[in-house]
């Protein structure tokens, strides 16, 4: 990662909103309001993501409606890792990662996983 898109890929500030929503604000100014759930649908861990490959092992469908977020940590400077109500906890979520993972209809070029 070159410091250009570190500084673009950097919270100005992470809320969590109860169980079930989580809120980035970036130093650019943009506002990720993402559902725990949809984080879990979306972790890149070697459990969910074939390394390699890049291929979907999670079934997005098999996670629960219902699904919460119990905890938030920071990862070095770098990411985020979250401890989910389903008792998965392995996914480092790099703030890259999760300003691909924004839910809003504002990034029409990206790949996303729904
Ligand atoms: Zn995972
Ligand atoms: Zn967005």
């Amino acid at each position: 990662m070159d410091i250009k898109e570190s500084s673009f890929f950097q919270p100005k500030e992470l809320r969590k909103k109860g169980n079930k929503e989580f809120r980035i604000l970036w130093s650019d100014g943009h506002e990720s309001l993402y559902t725990f759930r949809r984080l879990r649908q979306n972790c890149p861990c070697a459990l969910c993501v074939e390394e390699i490959t890049g291929r979907l092992i999670l079934d997005p469908d098999s996670v629960p409606q219902n699904l919460e977020g119990l905890k938030v940590q920071a990862v070095g400077q770098y990411g985020l890792r979250f401890d989910f109500s389903d008792g998965h906890t392995t996914g480092i979520y790099t703030f890259k990662h999760l300003r691909k993972c924004c839910p809003c209809d504002q990034h029409p070029n990206q790949t996303l996983r729904t």
